[in-house]
């Protein structure tokens, strides 16, 4: 199976920097039974670092992975404050983002960061999930698809085709990142192919192809269905609208 029907939809929680730890706990242990049995999505769940082991103790065999916020590109090192990888993967951590803009925007962290971080995560077995997105002056200037291009180039800067098929990248327009506004499915499609065609020229069709591309930016009970009705839209990367167990039940059973 390839193309459309092997992207089997991600449905991603963000909770920022949301959430102590009893919190955390109690939010995993009340998405459990609303989740429960839900095979049609992979369903991931990222909270604050310190809370990482907590949430997957509560998940454990439920079938809804745990993702990391964030982590650093070394092995190991004098990184005061940061994670590696491996620690990651060392507490059954599968996934992790990188690259998200806000820590582009508020930690400096550059493309050449992110395809660091990349490299780093594929080494280690993590689902790295890519955002890449364009702040609303360059939307408004038509430069959207130019620093789409730019940011999953240099994303995808030396990694091979070999070792690309866990890559997920989210399509997370800056604009629309918890603001409430969100972008019309058919901007979001649009965008989409855009970031699809460069993952075919960097790397391959048939990688281009499988590659789960989501959508985030203010997704809610009320708007994600229409998102996720699109192709070329295969899940969905969830902040605000994930805090709340409920809401975040009802996103994934759009
Ligand atoms: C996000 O944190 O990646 C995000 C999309 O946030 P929100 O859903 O609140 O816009």
């Amino acid at each position: 199976m390839s193309g459309k029907q092997s992207r089997k939809p991600l449905i991603a929680a963000n909770w920022k920097m949301y959430k102590t730890p009893a919190e955390a706990r109690a939010c995993a242990a009340a998405l459990l039974p609303l989740c429960a049995d839900h095979l049609r999505d992979e369903i991931v769940v990222c909270p604050p670092a310190i809370s990482l082991s907590i949430v997957l103790d509560t998940l454990s065999g439920s079938g809804v992975s745990v993702g990391a916020q964030n982590m650093h590109f070394a092995e190991e090192g004098a990184f005061t404050g940061e994670i590696s990888a491996s620690m990651l993967t060392s507490i059954g951590v599968t996934h992790v983002i990188i690259g998200h803009s806000e820590r582009r925007l508020y930690f400096c962290e550059t493309d050449e960061i992110v395809n660091q971080k990349l490299h780093t995560a594929l080494r280690h077995g993590l689902i790295p999930i890519v955002c890449v997105g364009e702040v609303l002056e360059e939307r408004e200037h038509g430069h959207t698809e130019e620093v789409l291009i730019r940011q999953v180039a240099k994303a995808l800067l030396n990694i091979s085709p070999d070792n690309a098929a866990p890559i997920v990248i989210a399509y997370e327009p800056v604009w629309a990142i918890g603001t409430g506004k969100t972008a019309t499915p058919e901007l979001a499609a649009q965008a989409h192919l855009q970031i699809r065609s460069e993952v075919a020229r960097r790397l391959n069709r048939e990688i281009a192809d499988d590659m789960r591309i989501l959508y985030g930016g203010s997704v809610r009970p009320d708007n994600v269905t229409a998102m996720l009705n699109q192709p070329e839209i295969n899940g969905a990367l969830v902040g605000g609208a994930s805090l709340k167990p409920e809401s975040f039940a009802q996103l994934v059973k759009y």
